[in-house]
């Protein structure tokens, strides 16, 4: 390879400064809706203006469209020529979480409690002993029919207690073993309360009325706030980092970019990627292709341009990697080691669990080397089934030259996971390099 960046520092200002902002950007992002919420508004900060997700497509100018919890932000040129491509970055805005049932209330046991459904990967044994809060989106019935209503309560309402060690002596040996349907159930009262106690709480959070609360998108989510954490302050200790750092990676970089006549440049996060992204949102779905065309033709092109723009386009798709954990270093391809504060992650499958290709690869070894970023290369042993993310849906859906990157982190999955605090600007600077 040619030229090899300097090392990154964790105690650089730059990082530091970056890392703070990505804490905050986490803290105010309990659920993918208000991560959707949060990415936009950083971008309205930035002059994008805001779209509505049923309105007529603007074509030129710098825009945001939120669908619940996913967007669209574009930076569009005046008008689509013979040789306009589009270049876009990728992520997604959910977390595997525990969500709220239909009908949720329980009374067991002398307790009030609340039933949950798994969503996605969870390490569940993360979730226990934790102080959670409640967070999503209500529909209630409004004056022209339903409507959304984002709410959170920040207090320390519920608790999943695991089971003392008198009561399960083995545990530590043989391992915990958690049922889903029997022992996730936080509790959150003493029995003897009212038998529907959990609409009224969050009609409550969001200023509405009990009886005007028709359906929700509920979850918990812990209550600790992020943290920099380590020795020298090196690493970001927070709930959610895959993948809202890669949401605010690619946010800030958008909202820094300047005007581009060759390109549209994109920035799509989506909901739905820990459950396998087919949902009217998702990235196994119309939402990205409909959204992009619709900006294409609002820009004075037509399909044939716009299908060529994709095949002659670039797409980041940026997701968390592994970084290797010390304790289980035989879990880890070694001869592909992946260090915290190492710098951003080329994720490479053989069998196309990610979407990096030598051409793509290559267009982001350009990006880093152009940004002066250090970037590390991620194969999975051969041995273990891989992970996958949205950059091979999001290539099939488009037909757009796709790369896999991301920034390395432990836990993955956990309900409080950890990133290197060096690696937050750099992924931002190696995805701002990537769109010009
Ligand atoms: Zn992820």
């Amino acid at each position: 390879m040619a030229d090899s960046p300097a090392p990154l520092s964790p105690a650089d200002d730059r990082a530091v400064a970056a890392a703070g902002r990505f804490t905050g950007f986490v803290d105010a992002s309990p659920s993918p809706y208000h991560a959707a919420e949060t990415a936009a508004a950083v971008l309205a900060g930035a002059g994008f203006t805001r779209v509505p997700a049923g309105a007529a497509m603007p074509g030129a100018g710098r825009h945001v469209l939120v669908s619940g919890g996913s967007v669209v932000a574009w930076s569009a040129p005046p008008v689509v020529r013979p040789g306009t491509t589009f270049r876009l970055v990728g992520a997604h805005t959910d977390s595997p979480n525990l969500r709220i049932k239909p009908q949720p209330d329980l009374q067991r046991a002398g307790l009030a409690q609340l039933g949950v459904e798994v969503y996605g990967g969870v390490l569940l044994n993360s979730w226990l002993d934790r102080d959670l809060g409640l967070s999503g989106r209500l529909a209630v019935a409004g004056r022209n029919g339903p409507e959304l209503r984002l709410f959170r309560i920040d207090e320390p309402l519920l608790r999943v207690p695991q089971l003392a060690i008198h009561l399960d002596r083995e545990v530590n040996d043989k391992g915990l073993v958690l049922n889903r349907q029997q022992h996730l159930a936080p509790l959150w009262a003493t029995a003897g309360g009212p038998p529907s106690a959990f609409v009224p709480v969050v009609a409550g959070a969001a200023g509405v009325a009990p009886d005007d609360v028709l359906a929700w998108d509920a979850m918990l989510h812990p209550l600790e706030p992020s943290r920099i954490v380590g020795l020298h302050r090196e690493f970001v200790a927070a709930p959610r980092i895959d993948n809202l750092l890669s949401c605010w990676a690619a946010t800030e970089a958008l909202a820094t970019l300047g005007p581009d006549d060759a390109a549209i440049t994109v920035m799509v996060l989506f909901d739905h990627e820990e459950v396998g992204s087919a949902s009217a949102q998702g990235a196994d779905g119309a939402f990205l292709g409909s959204v992009l065309e619709r900006i294409w033709l609002a820009a004075g092109g037509d399909r044939a341009g716009y299908l060529r723009a994709l095949a002659e386009g670039c797409c980041l798709s940026s997701d968390c990697a592994h970084a290797t954990n010390p304790n289980y270093a035989d879990r880890h391809e070694p001869e592909h080691r992946i260090a915290l504060n190492g710098g951003p992650v080329l994720k490479v499958n053989a069998n196309l669990r990610y979407a990096t290709d030598a051409a793509t690869a290559a267009r982001w070894a350009d990006a880093c080397r152009r940004s002066g970023t250090p970037y590390q290369r991620f194969v999975n042993r051969t041995d273990l089934a891989c992970g996958s993310t949205i950059g091979p849906l999001t290539a099939a859906q488009l037909g757009i030259p796709t790369v896999d990157v991301g920034a390395p982190q432990l836990a993955m999955h956990s309900a409080r996971e950890l990133c290197g605090v060096a690696d937050v600007a750099a992924l931002r600077d190696a995805i701002a390099a990537f769109l010009v």
